[in-house]
């Protein structure tokens, strides 16, 4: 059976995109010399599903990982539910926590059980007592079907199994928006729709995110805009239907032969 199946408590209705929630302002980033994010301009409404796709090294990690202020820009703005990215401390520790990471290579605490890299973001960070920590991340551990896998270490779990935990992991942390770099991508073929099931029932449930994919049927799917970037820019920004069947600029038909 499909481990996403009882996500839902009630069934899907599809969410209308609120308020602006993530909004990059002429962002520019650097590394060195090289310009990575090039006047970007990006605004990501409460409850919008986005899929940014282009060709290796065109920024998309970089993307991601300077709305969880992982990187910091050189110039230009990002603001979070309203308030700019704080750079550290505190605040920034419940930036991390507001906007989740899921992240091509899952990145679990190896030597945390699978329970404990649940619970502990929301203990130190979110100040929830143990017992309200384990219950919660149970229960979403149950609703990524890997609830009776809490006990294991991750290393003993499939790759497909490990991702669903590193969602709940960051759900676990209430965050407002979750970002998903590639997160497919270093799983064997036959568990990519596990996780795809599990991201699906997210965006249908209201959920905000930014996913860096190239798995064009979850964007057929969820995606309320697709984002083309290449070299470091948008360079496209469409509904994916429209986006896939009349690609405008020449980098995105050419990207789009070869993917699909
Ligand atoms: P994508 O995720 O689209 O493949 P990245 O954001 O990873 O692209 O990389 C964009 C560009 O920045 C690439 O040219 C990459 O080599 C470079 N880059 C990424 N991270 C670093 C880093 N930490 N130091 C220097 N260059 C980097
Ligand atoms: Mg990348």
């Amino acid at each position: 059976s499909n481990p996403a199946d009882d996500l839902l408590p009630t069934p899907h209705t599809s969410v209308a995109v609120g308020e602006p929630l993530v909004v990059l302002t002429d962002v520019d980033k650097y590394f060195g010399d090289l310009h990575v994010l090039k006047n970007i301009n990006l605004t990501v409404g409460r409850g919008e599903v986005v899929v940014v796709i282009g060709p290796s090294g065109s920024g998309k990690s970089t993307l991601c990982r300077s709305i969880n202020r992982l990187e910091t820009i050189q110039s230009g703005g990002i603001m979070i539910d309203g308030s700019p990215l704080p750079s550290e401390g505190k605040a920034l520790a419940r930036l991390r926590a507001d906007v989740g990471m899921v992240f091509q290579q899952f990145n679990l605490f190896a030597h945390k059980t699978i329970l404990e890299n649940v619970t502990l973001g929301p203990v130190r960070v979110r100040r929830k007592s143990k017992q309200e920590a384990r219950a919660h991340g149970m229960e979403l551990l149950n609703r990524v079907g890997v609830g009776n896998q809490a006990e294991k270490y991750p290393a003993q779990l499939s790759g497909g199994q490990q991702q669903r935990v590193a969602i709940a992991r960051a759900l676990a942390m209430d965050p407002k928006v979750i970002l998903f770099d590639e997160p497919t991508s270093a799983l064997d073929p036959e568990m990519i729709n596990e996780v795809l099931d599990v991201m699906i029932q997210l965006a249908q449930q209201g959920m905000t995110m930014i996913v860096v994919t190239h798995e064009m049927g979850f964007a057929r799917t969820a995606a309320d805009r697709v984002v083309f970037m290449a070299d470091g820019e948008i360079l496209e920004e469409a509904a994916p239907e429209a986006f896939f069947t009349s690609p405008t600029t020449a980098r995105a038909k050419d990207f789009l032969s070869k993917i699909l």
